[in-house]
């Protein structure tokens, strides 16, 4: 039950795309060490229940985008335990002039709706006639969709879902970036709607799903039973870890097995949580073979120190950390970590008995576009969407507040949030002002945004990459931010250190 001198990799922030690293490098037999700073797992992803009710302070589900996450979810073995939106969910809206109106999701709905005026619906027939930006351009989501699609659809269809996707401002966030697949529709197929219709024909020939029509889903006890199963099985980690120090070991002597000796001075062996019958010393893999350089990580952990050296270091924090941690081997990722900006937002959860004046609650939910001027983002109907989130017979919400829109809302006490959610609430959907629940969550950095000079910033990533080779970035500031996305990058990681 001790940590070894030596791992191959050494993981550092054990949210979905540590984890993710974690299991799959584990699979393929590298010696893996995992460490977190939280006194838990998971990360963003944190479910728990009060009595009945289900209290997800992060995401609430996420869409089957690609089959390395149900593959993930079949080797942690809790595929039973998934649980897929309900049809009944499948009915969006959108708050205009104060009501609730549904997004209309087929072209006869569109013709009729009354979210859209009839300018706004003839300005989409101009829009296969507009022509593209050039390639190089450096375009907000704003600008783009003003340009293409008008103010109406960016105030009343792109405002809302960059609220309900990042807690972002469309003004400032990065098309190429934030949403590099409307980026690439424009620029291959020269306008969104044919893009649609050709990408469709092209989707069907290859047998491909479309992120539109991928499955939502969350498991019955929520979305952390994912990180549960896969911390669960990594033998070797810590949490409530303080990681001090990371330093390159070059020059350090080799030992007889080739190990070179980490450069701090003072080292202790510490205890592994659930570790296995390791023995000490070098027996991964992957040091031997590449004649990487080594990694010094220097953590204290439980009142004592501990240093630790490896051949690849994943740093899969927030950008804070991932800059503290790096200011010795890389200064210059202070200012591109420190460019990258993470709103407050608060989740709060509410429960109620249905009375007749309510909403039927019958959908998704509804955003809020920023023109409408209400002081919540939108929100989900938790127990529309998916059974046991509420006791029998009680309905579940689960409401944002902040973002980039109204930060200092999400930076209210604990009490102040819970009564601007119940007031808009009551306003918007009909609900008592007094709740049979409430739950708030604050996070004070909650999702990065990918804001103009963001892909010139990813690169100075790669470059850092490249001139230190072992060290690795992995999480949600690259790659995208959804845990679709943070398992897809954390796969390609695995794959180019297992290359
Ligand atoms: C409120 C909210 C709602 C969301 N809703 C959805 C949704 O509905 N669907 C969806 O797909 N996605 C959603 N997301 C996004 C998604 O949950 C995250 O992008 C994803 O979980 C991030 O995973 P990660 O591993 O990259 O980062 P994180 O989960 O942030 O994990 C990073 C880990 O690093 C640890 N750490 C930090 N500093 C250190 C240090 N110095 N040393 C060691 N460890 C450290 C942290 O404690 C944390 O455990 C939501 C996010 C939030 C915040």
């Amino acid at each position: 039950m001790h940590t070894q001198d030596y791992y191959d990799i050494v993981i550092i922030g054990a949210g979905i795309s540590g984890l993710t690293c974690a299991w799959r490098l584990r699979q393929s037999g590298h010696s893996v060490l995992l460490l977190e700073k939280a006194d838990r797992y998971g990360g963003a992803i944190q479910s728990a229940r009060q009595g009945e009710w289900l209290i997800e302070a992060g995401p609430n589900s996420t869409l089957e985008t690609t089959p390395l996450l149900t593959e993930l979810i079949r080797d942690a073995g809790v595929e039973e335990q998934k649980l897929y939106a309900d049809e009944a969910s499948k009915n969006r809206y959108i708050l205009r002039d104060g009501r609730l109106q549904s997004l209309p999701m087929t072209p006869p709905a569109f013709l009729t709706t009354r979210l859209f005026s009839l300018t706004a619906k003839l300005a989409l027939f101009a829009e296969p006639f507009i022509s593209p930006s050039p390639p190089d351009a450096q375009e907000s989501v704003a600008d783009f969709v003003r340009r293409r699609l008008g103010n109406e659809f960016l105030d009343y269809a792109i405002n809302p879902f960059v609220a309900g996707v990042y807690a972002g401002d469309p003004e400032l966030l990065s098309v190429r970036a934030a949403f590099p697949k409307l980026f690439e529709l424009e620029q291959k197929y020269g306008s969104l709607i044919k893009g649609q219709i050709q990408g469709a024909r092209e989707r069907k020939r290859r047998n491909e799903e479309s992120k539109q029509s991928a499955r939502m889903f969350s498991f019955l006890d929520g979305m952390q039973t994912l990180t549960d199963a896969l911390a669960g099985a990594i033998p070797e980690k810590l949490h409530s870890v303080d990681v001090h120090t990371l330093s390159r070991s070059d020059g350090a002597d080799e030992s007889a097995h080739g190990v070179a000796q980490p450069a701090a001075t003072h080292r202790e062996t510490g205890s592994v949580e659930g570790s296995e019958a390791v023995p000490t010393g070098e027996t991964g893999t992957h040091g031997r073979k590449s004649g990487l350089k080594r990694y010094a990580i220097g953590f204290s952990h439980d009142g004592r120190e501990h240093v630790v050296s490896a051949s690849h270091v994943i740093i899969a924090t927030p950008t804070a950390a991932a800059a503290r941690l790096t200011h010795e081997i890389a200064p210059e990722l202070g200012s591109v970590f420190s460019d990258i900006p993470y709103p407050p937002v608060a989740e709060v959860i509410t429960g109620f008995t249905p009375t007749p004046e309510m909403h039927p609650l019958d959908g998704f939910g509804f955003l809020i576009p920023k023109v409408e001027k209400r002081r919540i983002l939108g929100t989900i109907f938790s127990s529309t969407i998916f059974r046991r989130r509420a006791p029998e017979g009680r309905v579940h919400l689960t409401t944002f507040v902040g973002g980039m829109r109204q930060p200092e809302l999400a930076r209210g006490s604990h009490e102040e949030i819970a009564r601007i959610v119940l007031d808009e609430q009551h306003a918007l959907l009909g609900t008592p002002t007094t709740p049979d629940f409430i739950h708030v969550t604050s996070w004070e950095h909650a999702i990065p945004q990918y804001v103009h000079g963001h892909s010139e910033r990813m690169r100075i990533i790669d470059s850092v990459e490249a001139a230190h080779p072992g060290l690795h970035f992995c999480a949600n500031y690259r790659g995208g931010i959804s845990v679709g996305d943070c398992v897809k990058a954390a796969h390609a990681l695995v794959e180019r250190i297992d290359r």
